[in-house]
Protein backbone atom coordinates (compact mmCIF):
# COMPACT_ATOMS: atom_id res chain seq x y z
CA UNK A 1 0.00 0.00 0.00
CA UNK A 2 1.41 3.59 -0.78
CA UNK A 3 1.91 5.92 2.06
CA UNK A 4 -0.44 8.54 1.98
CA UNK A 5 1.62 12.03 1.17
CA UNK A 6 -0.70 14.17 2.94
CA UNK A 7 0.33 15.93 5.64
CA UNK A 8 -1.47 17.93 9.03
CA UNK A 9 0.17 20.82 10.88
CA UNK A 10 -1.07 23.77 12.55
CA UNK A 11 -0.48 26.86 10.32
CA UNK A 12 -0.67 30.57 10.57
CA UNK A 13 -1.09 33.10 7.63
CA UNK A 14 2.05 35.62 7.31
CA UNK A 15 1.50 36.58 3.71
CA UNK A 16 -1.19 35.98 0.91
CA UNK A 17 -0.16 37.11 -3.06
CA UNK A 18 -1.63 36.84 -6.24
CA UNK A 19 -0.85 33.53 -7.95
CA UNK A 20 -0.83 33.33 -12.28
CA UNK A 21 -4.17 30.61 -11.64
CA UNK A 22 -6.84 33.40 -11.54
CA UNK A 23 -8.39 31.68 -8.99
CA UNK A 24 -5.18 30.72 -6.64
CA UNK A 25 -3.45 32.97 -4.25
CA UNK A 26 0.13 32.20 -3.22
CA UNK A 27 0.60 32.30 0.73
CA UNK A 28 3.13 32.24 3.30
CA UNK A 29 2.59 29.95 6.16
CA UNK A 30 4.41 30.14 9.42
CA UNK A 31 3.58 26.16 10.78
CA UNK A 32 4.33 24.58 14.21
CA UNK A 33 6.46 21.83 12.75
CA UNK A 34 7.78 22.62 9.07
CA UNK A 35 9.19 26.36 9.73
CA UNK A 36 8.02 29.06 7.11
CA UNK A 37 6.53 27.15 4.01
CA UNK A 38 4.75 28.02 1.04
CA UNK A 39 1.07 27.52 0.45
CA UNK A 40 -0.59 27.01 -2.69
CA UNK A 41 -4.54 27.90 -2.08
CA UNK A 42 -6.90 26.76 -5.23
CA UNK A 43 -10.10 28.49 -5.72
CA UNK A 44 -9.08 30.87 -2.99
CA UNK A 45 -10.15 33.99 -5.07
CA UNK A 46 -13.67 32.41 -6.20
CA UNK A 47 -15.29 30.68 -3.40
CA UNK A 48 -13.81 31.70 0.27
CA UNK A 49 -17.02 30.08 1.63
CA UNK A 50 -15.99 26.72 0.30
CA UNK A 51 -12.61 27.50 2.44
CA UNK A 52 -14.49 28.29 5.30
CA UNK A 53 -11.94 30.90 5.47
CA UNK A 54 -10.70 34.49 4.75
CA UNK A 55 -6.55 33.34 4.77
CA UNK A 56 -6.08 36.68 6.25
CA UNK A 57 -2.90 37.52 7.98
CA UNK A 58 -2.42 35.62 11.12
CA UNK A 59 -5.53 33.81 10.79
CA UNK A 60 -4.26 30.25 11.81
CA UNK A 61 -5.48 26.55 12.22
CA UNK A 62 -5.43 22.97 11.00
CA UNK A 63 -3.84 22.53 7.98
CA UNK A 64 -4.12 19.48 5.17
CA UNK A 65 -1.64 19.50 2.87
CA UNK A 66 0.14 18.24 0.03
CA UNK A 67 3.74 18.53 -0.73
CA UNK A 68 4.52 19.75 -4.59
CA UNK A 69 7.64 20.24 -5.22
CA UNK A 70 9.22 22.81 -2.66
CA UNK A 71 5.85 24.02 -1.75
CA UNK A 72 2.43 22.50 -0.37
CA UNK A 73 -1.06 22.46 -1.93
CA UNK A 74 -3.68 23.32 0.62
CA UNK A 75 -6.55 20.59 0.57
CA UNK A 76 -8.05 21.42 4.02
CA UNK A 77 -8.15 24.53 6.55
CA UNK A 78 -10.21 23.98 10.19
CA UNK A 79 -9.60 27.76 10.99
CA UNK A 80 -9.33 27.91 15.04
CA UNK A 81 -7.40 31.30 15.40
CA UNK A 82 -7.44 34.52 14.66
CA UNK A 83 -5.76 37.71 16.58
CA UNK A 84 -6.96 39.56 19.46
CA UNK A 85 -9.82 41.80 18.47
CA UNK A 86 -7.93 44.81 19.06
CA UNK A 87 -5.58 43.50 16.12
CA UNK A 88 -8.64 42.56 13.74
CA UNK A 89 -9.98 46.02 14.24
CA UNK A 90 -6.51 47.36 12.71
CA UNK A 91 -5.74 45.62 9.59
CA UNK A 92 -2.68 47.36 8.70
CA UNK A 93 -1.39 46.55 12.62
CA UNK A 94 -2.32 43.24 11.68
CA UNK A 95 -0.37 43.08 8.47
CA UNK A 96 3.18 44.72 10.06
CA UNK A 97 2.68 41.92 12.45
CA UNK A 98 2.42 39.17 10.26
CA UNK A 99 5.23 41.24 7.97
CA UNK A 100 7.44 41.10 11.26
CA UNK A 101 7.59 37.51 11.70
CA UNK A 102 7.83 37.16 7.78
CA UNK A 103 10.55 39.04 7.58
CA UNK A 104 12.88 37.59 10.49
CA UNK A 105 12.08 33.70 10.07
CA UNK A 106 14.04 32.22 7.49
CA UNK A 107 12.29 29.64 5.35
CA UNK A 108 13.03 25.88 6.15
CA UNK A 109 14.50 26.83 9.41
CA UNK A 110 13.49 25.80 12.91
CA UNK A 111 11.59 28.22 14.21
CA UNK A 112 9.86 26.58 16.82
CA UNK A 113 10.65 29.75 19.60
CA UNK A 114 9.39 31.93 17.14
CA UNK A 115 6.04 29.82 16.67
CA UNK A 116 5.26 29.33 20.53
CA UNK A 117 5.78 32.91 21.15
CA UNK A 118 3.34 34.22 18.29
CA UNK A 119 0.84 31.35 19.49
CA UNK A 120 0.58 33.13 22.73
CA UNK A 121 0.38 36.18 21.44
CA UNK A 122 -2.90 35.42 18.82
CA UNK A 123 -4.26 33.67 22.48
CA UNK A 124 -3.35 36.10 24.97
CA UNK A 125 -6.19 38.56 26.86
CA UNK A 126 -3.42 41.68 26.22
CA UNK A 127 -4.54 44.56 24.70
CA UNK A 128 -3.35 47.95 23.52
CA UNK A 129 0.28 48.64 23.55
CA UNK A 130 1.10 46.28 26.24
CA UNK A 131 0.30 43.65 24.16
CA UNK A 132 2.40 44.45 21.55
CA UNK A 133 4.96 45.46 23.47
CA UNK A 134 4.77 42.04 25.23
CA UNK A 135 5.04 40.04 22.05
CA UNK A 136 7.78 42.29 20.51
CA UNK A 137 10.03 41.65 24.18
CA UNK A 138 9.32 38.16 23.63
CA UNK A 139 9.85 37.54 20.19
CA UNK A 140 13.02 39.60 19.99
CA UNK A 141 13.93 37.44 23.49
CA UNK A 142 13.43 34.17 21.76
CA UNK A 143 15.72 34.95 18.54
CA UNK A 144 18.51 35.81 21.04
CA UNK A 145 17.89 39.88 21.10
CA UNK A 146 16.65 40.43 25.46
CA UNK A 147 15.92 43.78 26.26
CA UNK A 148 17.67 44.27 29.57
CA UNK A 149 19.84 41.07 28.74
CA UNK A 150 21.16 40.84 32.52
CA UNK A 151 17.89 42.26 34.06
CA UNK A 152 18.00 45.21 35.99
CA UNK A 153 21.73 45.60 36.83
CA UNK A 154 24.67 47.28 34.19
CA UNK A 155 25.13 45.38 31.59
CA UNK A 156 28.88 45.94 31.71
CA UNK A 157 29.92 45.83 35.31
CA UNK A 158 26.96 44.14 37.06
CA UNK A 159 25.77 46.70 39.38
CA UNK A 160 22.09 46.41 40.64
CA UNK A 161 19.95 49.12 39.57
CA UNK A 162 19.76 52.04 42.56
CA UNK A 163 17.73 54.36 41.04
CA UNK A 164 18.85 57.47 39.52
CA UNK A 165 19.56 58.37 35.68
CA UNK A 166 20.54 55.20 34.09
CA UNK A 167 20.79 54.65 29.95
CA UNK A 168 20.30 52.11 27.95
CA UNK A 169 21.29 50.86 24.47
CA UNK A 170 18.88 49.68 21.91
CA UNK A 171 21.88 47.72 19.80
CA UNK A 172 23.39 45.86 22.71
CA UNK A 173 19.87 45.35 25.16
CA UNK A 174 21.07 46.07 28.44
CA UNK A 175 20.78 49.02 30.64
CA UNK A 176 24.34 50.75 31.44
CA UNK A 177 24.50 52.86 34.82
CA UNK A 178 25.92 56.19 35.46
CA UNK A 179 29.41 55.74 35.52
CA UNK A 180 30.03 53.04 33.07
CA UNK A 181 28.24 55.49 30.70
CA UNK A 182 30.74 58.00 31.14
CA UNK A 183 33.38 55.71 30.08
CA UNK A 184 31.44 53.68 26.97
CA UNK A 185 28.31 55.39 26.87
CA UNK A 186 29.11 57.47 23.12
CA UNK A 187 30.28 54.21 21.67
CA UNK A 188 27.03 52.11 22.57
CA UNK A 189 24.93 55.05 21.57
CA UNK A 190 23.15 55.11 24.83
CA UNK A 191 20.01 57.34 25.97
CA UNK A 192 18.50 57.94 29.46
CA UNK A 193 16.31 56.07 30.89
CA UNK A 194 13.63 57.00 33.61
CA UNK A 195 13.00 54.98 36.38
CA UNK A 196 9.05 54.48 36.00
CA UNK A 197 10.18 53.13 32.12
CA UNK A 198 12.40 50.62 33.42
CA UNK A 199 10.12 49.31 36.11
CA UNK A 200 7.20 48.64 33.36
CA UNK A 201 9.71 46.81 31.39
CA UNK A 202 10.98 44.95 34.05
CA UNK A 203 7.27 44.16 34.74
CA UNK A 204 6.37 43.47 31.21
CA UNK A 205 8.86 40.49 31.57
CA UNK A 206 7.02 38.69 34.77
CA UNK A 207 3.78 39.43 33.15
CA UNK A 208 1.86 36.10 32.36
CA UNK A 209 0.14 36.48 28.69
CA UNK A 210 -3.50 36.54 30.50
CA UNK A 211 -2.97 39.85 32.47
CA UNK A 212 -5.40 42.18 31.61
CA UNK A 213 -4.04 45.65 32.32
CA UNK A 214 -2.47 48.00 29.45
CA UNK A 215 0.27 49.10 31.19
CA UNK A 216 3.01 50.37 29.23
CA UNK A 217 3.89 53.95 28.77
CA UNK A 218 4.46 55.54 25.44
CA UNK A 219 8.21 55.83 26.57
CA UNK A 220 8.10 52.05 27.51
CA UNK A 221 6.74 51.10 24.28
CA UNK A 222 8.94 53.32 21.94
CA UNK A 223 12.26 51.40 23.83
CA UNK A 224 10.77 47.97 22.72
CA UNK A 225 10.31 49.50 19.21
CA UNK A 226 13.77 50.53 18.92
CA UNK A 227 15.41 47.41 20.03
CA UNK A 228 13.14 45.77 17.91
CA UNK A 229 13.97 47.69 14.67
CA UNK A 230 17.93 47.12 15.74
CA UNK A 231 17.60 43.87 15.48
CA UNK A 232 14.81 42.86 12.41
CA UNK A 233 15.02 44.61 9.54
CA UNK A 234 11.72 45.78 8.11
CA UNK A 235 10.29 48.47 5.85
CA UNK A 236 10.06 52.35 6.48
CA UNK A 237 6.11 51.65 6.04
CA UNK A 238 5.81 48.71 8.89
CA UNK A 239 7.81 50.59 11.57
CA UNK A 240 5.51 53.42 10.72
CA UNK A 241 2.41 51.21 11.82
CA UNK A 242 3.87 50.34 15.26
CA UNK A 243 5.42 53.84 16.10
CA UNK A 244 2.20 55.47 15.34
CA UNK A 245 -0.18 52.91 17.04
CA UNK A 246 1.44 53.63 20.02
CA UNK A 247 1.07 57.36 19.61
CA UNK A 248 -2.88 56.71 19.71
CA UNK A 249 -2.13 55.90 22.86
CA UNK A 250 -3.71 52.07 22.11
ZN1 LIG B 1 28.08 49.82 35.23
Amino acid sequence: MARSKYISTHGIILDKRLHRDERAISSVVLTSDLGKIDVLIRGARKDTHKWGASFEPLEGGEMILYPVGDRYVLTAFQVDTLPPVFVRKNPMLRMAIATLVDSSVMKDNESYAEWDTLVSFLHSKMAGKTAIAKFLLEYIGVMGYRVFMSGATCGICGKKYDGGVWYYTPYEGYLVCEECNVLHGVKLGTYTIAEDVLREIVKLKRVSWHYGDDFISEDAYRLILDRTFATIPVSEAVRHVFYSFGRKGG
